[in-house]
């Protein structure tokens, strides 16, 4: 789209993460007469055919199929994705273990693991092809301004937008959240998660194996290099010193430590990619909208990743705004008024809210030395696993169906 003079829009979506960049595709394909502008800090990492992205998700059938509405998915499975087709999940402490497979629930599959950075670049080579979006990258947010009708932004680059709604998708450090005051529950975890690809030994099964341990739960997300399937992407939380401990060790002894805390599922650990340590926060917005902004993602809410759910919650807030927004601007409504931002609010925060309780009671059941709770885990574990009615229904929660 040729710049606006006035750099008037619709609607300005700060962050082109994973949900960011997914609203305004979705958005800007369901109104093409309105305009938006989209503002990145960072150029992102590309793929890759060689290296995998440490970074990567766990998708819902909900979340794939939102990226095909975005007209994204195709381009992502033709480069890289591991659809996955059982869920190991084992505490260390005992014998309790569930397997979840897909033909139980007559599905070709549990879910997708795919690579951020991937998704990202092939939302964004489709935001390219839309004429009525503007993507500003990189560029910074230096200040925000609003009045009864709009908010204004200045870039640090001099450039002034306004827009009478403005999204913000910048992350869990969100800097709009902050501006605008809104209130927010957060606590530190004193946890941090290790994430890096791996080589093993054997096959990973198309299975995400994922083992809980008083000190955290570690994950091993299968990968598929062009048909090899002797890769995992790994997430494994800890208590921060031991992740720094974990940090600080060569590469042969992480494998070697790796190899232990996995009980070898996969065999040996052979080698393993650059590891990043990311602290671990969980964060709720008690609103997520005020008159004229919206929060969206994990600028709205940030969770443990052990269930695997942030992104699949950013991706039904993405549906459900789109929605909102799309029923209003029909009608001729505002678009920031706070009656239009309510809807989706309403329609989001309960769910958000359950997901978070629920991995919070999870996390720290798992977490417990008491011994009633670890054989009531070891108990539950295994009486789920034989009750298949009940573990369906597990299934399809995980599923998002
Ligand atoms: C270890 C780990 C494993 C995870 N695994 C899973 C999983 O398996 N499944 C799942 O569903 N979720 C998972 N998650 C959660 C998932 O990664 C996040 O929910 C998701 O990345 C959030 O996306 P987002 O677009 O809201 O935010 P972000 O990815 O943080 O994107 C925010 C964007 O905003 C930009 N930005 C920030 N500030 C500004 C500014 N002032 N101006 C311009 N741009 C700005 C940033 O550069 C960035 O591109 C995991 C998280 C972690 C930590």
């Amino acid at each position: 789209m040729a710049e606006q003079k006035n750099r008037q829009y619709d609607v300005i979506v700060v962050g082109a993460g994973m949900v960011g960049a997914a609203f305004a595709c979705l958005f800007a394909q369901a109104n093409p007469k309105l305009k938006l502008a989209l503002i990145e800090a960072h150029q992102g990492a590309s793929y890759s055919p060689e290296k995998f992205d440490p970074r990567v998700a766990a998708l819902t059938e909900k979340s794939r199929s939102l990226l095909e509405c975005c007209g994204a998915w195709q381009s992502i499975a033709e480069k890289r994705v591991s659809a996955y087709l059982a869920m190991d999940v084992w505490d260390a402490e005992g014998t309790g273990r569930i397997r979840f497979n897909s033909q139980d629930v007559h599905q070709p599959n549990l879910g997708h693991i795919v690579e951020n950075s991937l998704v990202v670049e092939s939302l964004l080579n489709k935001i390219q092809q839309l004429d009525n979006i503007a993507f500003l990258c990189p560029v910074r947010v230096a200040s925000y301004s609003d009045s009864e009708q709009q908010v204004t932004l200045e870039l640090d680059d001099g450039r002034l937008l306004s827009a009478p709604l403005l999204v913000a998708a910048d992350g869990g450090n969100s800097a709009i959240r902050q501006q605008f005051n809104f209130p927010t529950r957060e606590w530190d975890y004193g946890h941090s998660a290790i994430v890096t690809t791996v080589e093993t030994e054997q096959v990973n099964q198309q299975t995400a194996w994922q083992r809980f341990m008083p000190t955290g739960p570690l994950a091993l997300l299968p990968l598929d290099k062009a048909g090899d399937k002797h890769y995992c992407s790994l997430v494994w939380s800890q208590e921060s010193a031991e992740a720094e401990r974990l940090m600080a060790l060569d590469d042969a002894e992480f494998c070697r430590e790796l190899g232990f805390a996995s009980e070898h599922c996969l065999g040996k650990i052979t080698a393993v990619d650059k590891r990043y340590s990311i602290p671990l926060r969980q964060r709720h917005a008690t609103d997520y909208v005020v008159e004229r902004v919206a929060l969206l993602g994990d600028s709205a809410h940030t969770i443990h990743p052990l269930a695997g759910q942030g992104v699949n919650l950013g991706f039904a807030d993405v549906a459900a705004l789109v929605d909102t927004l799309s029923a209003a601007a029909k009608r001729g409504n505002d678009l920031g008024s706070l009656m239009t931002l309510n809807k989706y609010q309403r329609q989001r925060k309960p769910e958000n809210l359950a997901m978070m309780a629920a991995m919070e009671g999870f996390k720290r059941l798992f977490a417990a030395d008491n011994l009633a709770l670890r054989l009531l885990r070891n108990i539950g574990l295994s009486q789920v696993d034989n009750l298949k009615p009940v573990k369906n229904e597990i299934i399809k929660q995980v599923m998002g169906l």
